[in-house]
């Protein structure tokens, strides 16, 4: 099968959350079963240098948007079986960030979804599947179907698009969406492309898309209600019979344990007390106090509501009267890098907080910690846990999404499970999840040892999940 996927990031070139882990791990994979698969992403300045130098430059031709003529480079680089296009323009990409807030968004990824369906049969590639991920791509679904699908060459390509997370939309004003993509007022009606008086990307996605998926099967179901849906349960409900959910995996050779070059120790299975080496290196990293006996939470993540940081707040005072350590990394909301570095000053010794992209870092913590508390008001499917599990790093987490495909909670009748989870979203439910966690820690190593080790010997990799993909796509071809 010929394969497109469009995403606004992609790891190893440019990431800010999960969907880069997820577009970069998911091509390779679907490339080794024998598909032809290449991927769309922006040109950014914030690409690195060593991955620019590595591209080729294959063509340009003009984009127009409304009464816009926009430059559009295409730059080539190839890895792992996969054709990557980088979509190049140095006025909306060129910038030093990656997403703007608001502003003119919709012009950016306005202009990434039309340069992404023109460059088509410039490129000789005509894609059996166009697979669009997140509003950024939102667009691309609708013009094909609207504006491309009775030109022959495109005439066959099916879409699929896949939510990463509901929450963001790309809402912008329907006459500036308009003024760009030249649709006409008669699209914009409740059942196309109008929300709420305004225009959506996210919305045209789920409209036009032949298919619609989402990163875990719970989280699938949880949007088509109201307090997952994010105002766009009902479009949901309508589409249940076209929507998806499967789980994502991750890189298993990056986030190996055994091979990681960035963890101070390698470890596996057989050899986990290295863990500990593992850990008193970073707390003396992190000016954390090193003792192998203190349990150490770790956190990595974008700091926002979702990730259930308001429980944290609440009871952070008592998590930290306990006999444990607290270690943060993560960048967002000034509410909760205000609270991180108060708390730093506070607990001086018991708790670090770093605010930065740091790669590096995030492994090492992955290797190093005994738990990583991730209590989400809602996640779609999460990465985090799972690199968790893979470094034998007991999750603590709460009942939603994503984290409730994957997280078992320990169960002493039985002693199955593979960490601990609490339901509500209430701050003094996950503190009696964390002190069941910490009081296993001191008295039952035991089980804590078995957690370790079957949280190690996963299969958290892409294998069932791109074959889930590959399902669905034949499906769709007919
Ligand atoms: P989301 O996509 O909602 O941000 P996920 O758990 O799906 O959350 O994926 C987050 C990914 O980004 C994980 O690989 C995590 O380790 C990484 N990550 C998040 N914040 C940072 C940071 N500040 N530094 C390094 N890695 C980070």
């Amino acid at each position: 099968m010929k394969i497109l996927f469009t995403s606004s990031e992609c790891v190893p070139f440019v990431k800010t959350g999960g969907l880069a882990d997820v577009v970069g791990a998911l091509g390779p994979v679907l490339a080794k079963m024998g598909h032809d698969v290449r991927v769309m992403v922006p040109m950014y300045t914030a690409i690195d240098s060593k991955w620019q130098q590595q591209m080729e430059f294959e063509l340009n031709f003009d984009v127009q948007l409304g009464w816009r003529r926009q430059y559009c480079g295409i730059n080539t680089l190839r890895k792992d079986g996969v054709t990557y296009y980088f979509l190049d323009n140095k006025y909306y990409f060129g910038r030093p960030y990656i997403y703007g807030l608001g502003g003119d968004e919709y012009e950016r990824y306005g202009f990434f979804c039309r340069a992404a369906l023109n460059a088509l049969p410039l490129l000789d590639f005509q894609p059996d599947i166009i697979h669009a991920h997140d509003w950024q791509s939102g667009m691309i679904p609708a013009l094909l179907k609207i504006q491309y699908a009775h030109l022959p060459f495109y005439s066959k390509m099916k879409s699929m698009f896949t939510i990463h997370n509901l929450q963001y939309q790309g809402i912008f004003g329907i006459k500036e969406v308009q003024d760009v993509l030249g649709l006409g007022d008669d699209l914009f009606t409740n059942d196309k492309l109008e929300c709420f008086g305004c225009a959506n990307f996210m919305k045209a996605g789920l409209v036009y898309a032949d298919v619609i998926t989402t990163v875990s099967p719970s989280y699938a179901e949880e949007i088509t209600t109201a307090y997952y849906g994010e105002r766009l349960d009902g479009l949901i409900r309508a589409r249940h019979d076209s929507l998806y959910g499967v789980l994502n995996g991750i890189d298993v050779d990056e986030y190996n344990p055994e091979t990681d070059p960035l963890i101070y120790h390698n470890y596996t299975k057989e050899t986990i007390e290295t863990k500990q080496k593992n850990k008193m290196a970073l707390q003396k990293d992190l000016g954390l106090e090193v003792n192998p006996d203190i349990p150490l939470i770790a956190m990595v993540g974008r700091l926002s509501n979702q990730k259930g940081l308001d429980l944290v707040d609440c009871v952070l005072g008592d998590i930290m009267n306990e006999n444990v350590q607290l270690a943060v990394l993560g960048m967002g909301e000034a509410r909760y890098t205000n609270l991180f570095s108060w708390a730093e000053q506070q607990y001086r010794g018991k708790m670090a907080a770093r605010f930065a992209m740091d790669h590096a870092l995030a492994h090492r913590l992955y290797a190093g910690a005994d738990f990583f508390l991730m209590p989400s008001l809602f996640e779609p499917c999460g990465l985090s846990q799972l690199i968790s599990l893979r470094y034998g790093t007991i999750p603590i987490v709460r009942e939603t999404g994503g984290l409730r495909d994957t997280v078992l909670s320990y169960n002493k009748y039985n002693q199955e499970g593979n960490g601990f989870t609490f339901l509500n979203y209430n701050a003094h439910d996950m503190l009696n999840v964390i002190r069941r966690a910490l009081g296993y820690y001191r008295d039952q190593k035991d089980v804590i040892r078995t957690l370790q080790e079957r949280g190690m010997s996963g299969d958290y990799s892409w294998g069932h999940s791109a074959q889930d993909y590959v399902k669905i796509y034949k499906k769709m071809m007919g």
